[in-house]
């Protein structure tokens, strides 16, 4: 970080502030210049507030000159991070990958994550999942409590349907994902592989804290009007408490357009990996909103370098109890899937 103060900063002042800096634990090397002095700070300074420091009258100016994210950043850790979620299904999937009984993800390796957007009986959730596992997806997904825009829609089957998920498990082998939304409900997960955070709660810092001290890898969904620096302090939040799995997932975000439910931010998969090492799926479904917008955006997905994809699938979207207007038919999620094998193969 580096702090530039005032020219009318008197010694005395500079004095002061320096000897504060070093309170906080971080050297200053100071540099004198004709016009301005320059303190450059070095060590954490993750506990400095930047908007306090400039409201002081001798500073003119503040700059961090690295990231705010330390754990996620791929500047401390250049390899891509690979997570690797235990599952029964033995074959190597196309265009998923499988291998020595994990579901991976990152590092190269695509992931699938497909299923309904809320788990609604146990046919439903037991068809879908041998439907989708049959033609490449390597993991289930099945949300069972939704956060809902309104509370007069439906909210999920709850504990019921994290159940019927652990029902399809068993009948696929397929490891589960569904999403939580309240820390007091983690022992609920305990058969869930891989644990979500929608999007309404990437800033829900108790239950990012709380995460943080389970062993489960975690799905760490982009909110609507988040950055991508937002989103990976965030992830630092899960990290900071020890958990290190985490699958960062860009769903649209919000802007002025209409016409899709939100605008999906391709390039944040090259941005992020730039970013951080952590993997990065998108889900296409969420961020257009429309069944006829998937397969186009799963394919950009698998052409720029994401790590996976989530895909919402329904056996009978029309009468879906949430999502429906976003939801493939396993039919049409079969297509998607033999045209991502394509692009993979392309880009080999
Ligand atoms: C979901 O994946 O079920 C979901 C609610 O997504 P998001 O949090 O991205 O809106
Ligand atoms: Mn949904």
């Amino acid at each position: 970080m580096i702090t530039v103060l005032k020219s009318n900063a008197t010694d005395e002042q500079r004095n002061q502030l320096i000897k504060w800096f070093e309170e906080q634990g971080v050297k200053v090397h100071v540099s004198v210049g004709e016009f301005q002095t320059v303190l450059g700070l070095v060590g954490d300074t993750s506990e400095i507030d930047m908007d306090m420091l400039k409201l002081l009258d001798i500073v003119s100016d503040v700059k961090r000159i690295s990231e705010p994210y330390k754990k996620s950043n791929r500047r401390f850790h250049p390899e891509d991070t690979i997570i690797k979620v235990p599952t029964k299904c033995e074959e190597e999937v196309e265009p998923g990958n499988v291998k020595d009984g994990f579901a991976l993800c990152g590092g190269g390796n695509f992931a699938v994550i497909a299923g309904p957007c809320s788990v609604e009986s146990e046919e439903q959730i037991v068809e879908v999942a041998k439907r989708v596992k049959a033609v490449g997806a390597t993991m289930l997904r099945g949300g069972a409590f939704k956060p809902r825009t309104s509370p007069y829609a439906f909210q999920g089957m709850k504990a019921d349907g994290l159940e019927l998920l652990s029902i399809a498990k068993k009948e696929t082998g397929l490891p589960i994902v569904s999403e939580i939304m309240n820390e007091n409900h983690i022992d609920l997960f305990e058969d869930v592989d891989v644990i979500q955070v929608g999007a309404r709660n990437m800033q829900n810092f108790e239950l990012l804290k709380a995460l943080g001290h389970t062993k489960k890898t975690i799905l760490l969904k982009r909110g609507l009007a988040n950055t991508l620096e937002e989103l990976l302090m965030s992830a630092e939040y899960i990290m900071a408490g020890g958990n290190e799995d985490i699958i960062l997932c860009e769903r649209g975000i919000r802007t002025f357009e209409q016409h899709t439910r939100n605008t999906l931010d391709i390039s944040a998969v090259p941005a992020l990996h730039e970013m951080t090492h952590l993997p990065v799926i998108i889900d296409p479904s969420h961020s257009t909103g429309k069944a006829s917008y998937v397969r186009p955006m799963a394919l950009a997905a698998a052409a720029c370098g994401a790590d996976g994809v989530m895909i919402e699938v329904h056996n009978d979207p029309p009468r879906a109890l949430s999502d429906g207007a976003q939801s493939l038919t396993p039919d049409q999620f079969d297509e998607v899937m033999s045209e991502i094998a394509k692009v993979r193969e392309a880009l080999k």
